[in-house]
């Protein structure tokens, strides 16, 4: 089956390392027969130079139509004055909301290699594989009323509304449940049900859900203020963590860190599953690096990563996913490294050369799986 993606390079290194992500894409395409077909959309500042708008209209169409959007990142200095809402940003988080894109997916790895990259020790971290799933539409950060008023005795009050219904939380905590299947099996739910209505409707039906659907897997609860505490003390003791908007904006930054590379670090968002087909977006956590775009020096693992997840997620290619991560680990095992990963005793790469690398490690894997 042919599946269509909409690449999106968008701002600063967005096109050095969507240009090694393609390359990858082809590589699976003459090797492993996948068939994925790219066509190019604008997003972000080269979308405002090119249309005055951050997002189109055609590309939005675009998007919607496709099987999944592959995105780089957007932003820059040139573009920082522009009216908020009309900024490369905007673009972003239309598509975003266009798409219902609700679920939120952020893995947390560390590679063996990388161990020491973070700022814990490597005995807490190492072999560390969590994925934190948050909820992306919903939450305080939608919630009405909201604003700022002011009293009749002239001070003035912030308000904001955490809010969330029943369908927001199951079909959310049904990713995380479906997502742990193909993983440890173990999902912890984060909220704070001691002290929020809202906490204590999360932690009730996602009780609900898992004991009508999902008994086989593993479940247990967390206060997130705990959560963010356990995160640190003993990370390994997470598989899928699932929790609300604002939590989860806070877990999910927390999690990446323990990895301590944003150049390593992809993501999903995933809509819902409607007539077989589930919109889904996928993303470097990273921005456009302004300070280093055009130098050939970015990291594109990140991006490539998102790749392997897009496989894993959208085209349950899970065989080829795995080929593509194996493929890094031991790109990074052999002591290759761009510029932000850099350690001593190792080899510097540009973008470039970190691609090669790569599908110089598929071009072995595949010839010792046909020697074998
Ligand atoms: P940033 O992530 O672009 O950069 C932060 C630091 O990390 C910089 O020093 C940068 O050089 C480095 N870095 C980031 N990605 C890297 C990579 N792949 N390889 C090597 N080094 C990398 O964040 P910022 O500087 O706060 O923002 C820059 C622009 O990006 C802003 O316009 C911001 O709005 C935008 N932004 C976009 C997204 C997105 O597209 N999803 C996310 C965050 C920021």
């Amino acid at each position: 089956m042919t599946r269509h993606i909409v690449t999106l390079e968008g701002d600063g290194i967005g096109p050095e390392v969507m240009t090694e992500a393609l390359g990858v894409i082809a590589w699976f395409n003459q090797n492993m027969g996948s068939r994925i077909e790219a066509a190019p959309g604008d997003i972000g500042g080269m979308s405002i130079d090119k249309h005055g708008v951050p997002l189109s209209d055609a590309t939005l169409e675009a998007c919607r139509k496709a099987d999944a959007v592959l995105l780089a990142a957007v932003g820059g200095p040139k573009w920082d004055k522009i009216d908020y809402k009309i900024r490369p940003e905007a673009g972003l988080l239309k598509l975003r909301k266009e798409l219902d894109l609700f679920a939120n997916l952020r893995p947390a790895k560390v590679y063996d290699a990388l161990v020491d990259a973070s700022t814990l020790k490597s005995s807490v971290v190492k072999g560390l594989d969590i994925m934190i799933v948050r909820e992306l539409t919903g939450g305080v950060y939608f919630g009405e009323p909201r604003g700022i008023e002011t009293l009749p005795d002239g001070q003035r009050r912030g308000i904001n509304t955490q809010v969330y219904t029943t369908n927001e939380i199951i079909r959310v905590a049904r990713v995380a449940f479906e997502l742990a299947r193909k993983r440890k099996n173990r999902v912890c739910s984060s909220e704070k049900a001691n002290v929020m209505e809202s906490g204590k409707l999360w932690r009730e039906e996602v009780t609900a859900l898992h004991q009508k659907d999902y008994k086989d897997v593993e479940l247990s609860h967390m206060y997130a203020d705990n959560c963010a505490m356990q995160l640190l003390r003993n990370p390994a003791q997470f598989d899928v963590i699932v929790t609300d908007n604002l939590f989860g904006d806070i877990l999910s930054d927390e999690a990446a860190m323990l990895t301590g590379s944003l150049g390593m670090l992809p993501s999903a968002s995933l809509g819902a599953l409607i007539n077989g087909k589930r919109a889904a977006l996928y993303e470097p956590i990273h921005g456009s690096a302004p300070d280093i775009a055009g130098k050939g020096i970015a990291n594109p693992l990140a991006t490539i990563q998102s790749v392997a997840m897009m496989f894993r997620y959208s085209f349950d290619m899970a065989r080829e996913a795995e080929t593509l991560e194996t493929a890094i680990e031991s790109v990074l095992k052999r002591g290759l490294r761009t510029a932000d990963i850099m350690s001593e005793g190792c080899k510097k790469l540009s973008t470039k050369e970190m691609g090669v690398a790569l599908i110089a490690e598929l071009n072995a894997t595949l010839k010792t799986a046909k020697t074998a």
